[in-house]
């Protein structure tokens, strides 16, 4: 039996600011999966892993410096509670260090059984937890954080979403932003026309073939305005399929 049949897909979040969870993964799609059994999430209070008299998790700087770093004892102990005996699970650290976050990403991480973070404080965590614990670093984009806890709910969040029964219809995860190295197409609704701006007539034509490849052509005047790195590798695939 796979292990998604015997238990759901499983966050373990390391943090010193339990509290902070589940947060805005309470509420909306991931909320309501969540309430439902579709996905666990537990937080770990690393403080709890401290055992000094004044539960201390943090200490200056080995070389000296400006702020302080989190212990890699209390931070190693906090990880090896959370972790089950042969825990599969990917073990990330978020970091503004670390390899970039993609939705292909995500999607593997989603096919998983689930994911255990560590969420940095301070200056960040000693290097020797890193290393003897092999732990990966994720960053959520070229920004500092003042913690990884928004960046592990971001790293969730997209994650559930892409969840089986976590979305309204199977398809909507499919021809999103990234999917095939393409930007997402505009999007309108009703009313026709609003402050003297049309829907484009294409749309209200009813024929899918024209609307298909109007999306695609401004899929691709998107991407290539906006992201030239996207749209070098979706002209390299393209090349490449032919
Ligand atoms: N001194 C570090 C920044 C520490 S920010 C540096 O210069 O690289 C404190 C914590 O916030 C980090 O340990 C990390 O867990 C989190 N964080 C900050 N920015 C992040 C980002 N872009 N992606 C993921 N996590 C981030």
């Amino acid at each position: 039996m796979s292990a998604e049949t015997t238990s759901p897909w499983t966050a373990s979040v390391l943090t010193l600011y339990p509290e902070m969870f589940p947060g805005p993964l309470g509420l909306s799609l991931a909320g309501r999966a969540l309430g439902e059994g579709v996905w666990r999430l537990e937080a770990v209070d690393i403080r709890d892993h401290a055992h000094d008299r004044h539960r201390s998790v943090d200490d200056a700087p080995a070389g000296g410096g400006p702020g302080m770093v989190m212990k890699a004892d209390v931070v190693a102990e906090a990880l090896d509670a959370a972790l089950r005996p042969d825990d599969p699970r990917p073990r990330l650290l978020m970091s503004p260090r670390g390899r970039p976050l993609t939705q292909a990403r995500v999607r593997a991480l989603a096919a998983g059984p689930g994911v255990v973070v560590v969420c940095g404080r301070f200056e960040g965590v000693d290097e020797r937890v890193i290393e003897a614990r092999g732990l990966e670093e994720v960053s959520v984009g070229d920004v500092v954080l003042s913690g990884g806890e928004p960046a592990a709910i971001v790293l969730i969040d997209a994650v559930v979403r892409l969840l089986p029964g976590v979305m309204g219809k199977a398809e909507s995860g499919m021809s999103e932003s990234f999917e095939d190295d393409l930007l997402e197409y505009p999007h309108y609704t009703r009313p026709r026309e609003w402050e003297g701006r049309a829907i484009p007539e294409v749309l209200l034509s009813g024929d899918h073939g024209r609307i298909a490849r109007w999306r695609r052509a401004e899929a691709e005047r998107i991407t290539r305005e906006r992201r030239p790195d996207l749209w070098a590798a979706y002209g390299a695939r393209a090349a490449n399929d032919e």
